[in-house]
């Protein structure tokens, strides 16, 4: 099974991504967290996009696909998972077509995809209130998901951090880019007949359990 989480900046699909592929032994590929470790290992890859991220753009369609074929690989199995689960791309028709004719190529396919929506308004506020690990990546929101001590990573200790692209006007181009670019995805899709839509206001576990409603073959696929 090959999923694909959609919907702007903040709607909340990362953290579900990470939970759903757990669940249902998928791989989880969010492009935007392998394009920061290739931005914080200083890589070719990372140096070309870092000031492209910083400003709330998208990066180059080959070299973001680049990273999406890696991870998936030689093997249409995903090293053992049933699936991929893409978090963050497809970003726009074109990487959406690529992908396509990529998975036609290894005789995979995507099975579903679902649009998280939330308001403009509760994204800007979720993403100012956003900070993350500088170490594990783990995410925490100030006003909804606090860490237990200021500034701390519960897991590990870290300090946390905000992301430079969730600066407040970052996050307006990003919206921006969101409409222009990747909100044209939801026809593209339902045109399919693949198209899920979910509403991303709630706490994590409620989203969690609503969204194991939607995913196809849900009982066969997960653990619980
Ligand atoms: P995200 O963590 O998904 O919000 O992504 C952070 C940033 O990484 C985006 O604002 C883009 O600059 C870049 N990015 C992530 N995924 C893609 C993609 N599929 N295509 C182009 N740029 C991307």
């Amino acid at each position: 099974m090959n999923l694909i989480f959609l919907g702007p900046p903040g709607v909340g699909k990362g953290t579900q991504a990470k939970r759903i592929a757990e669940e249902y032994k998928l791989l989880n590929i969010a492009t935007g967290d392998l394009l920061r470790e290739a931005v914080k290992k200083k890589s070719p890859l990372g140096r070309k996009a870092e000031e492209i991220m910083a400003r709330g753009e998208l990066v180059p369609d080959e070299l973001v696909f680049g990273l999406v074929k890696e991870q998936i690989g030689m093997n249409p199995k995903c090293q053992d998972r049933r699936g991929v689960l893409l978090d963050g791309f497809p970003r726009n028709v074109y990487q959406a077509e690529i992908l396509d004719q990529y998975l036609k190529e290894i005789g995979e396919k995507i099975n579903q995809v679902v649009y998280f929506q939330v308001s403009e308004e509760e994204i800007i506020q979720r993403l100012s209130a956003r900070r993350v690990c500088k170490s594990c990546q783990a995410n925490y929101n100030l006003l909804t998901q606090p860490p237990k001590k200021d500034n701390v990573c519960d897991y590990c200790g870290s300090t946390l951090t905000q992301r430079a692209d969730d600066r407040p006007e970052t996050i307006r181009e990003r919206l921006k880019v969101y409409q222009k670019e990747t909100a044209p995805l939801v026809e593209y899709y339902h045109k399919q007949g693949l198209l899920k839509e979910i509403n991303g206001v709630g706490k994590v576990e409620e989203i969690h359990t609503l969204l194991k409603k939607l995913l196809p073959y849900g009982k066969n696929y997960s653990k619980n």
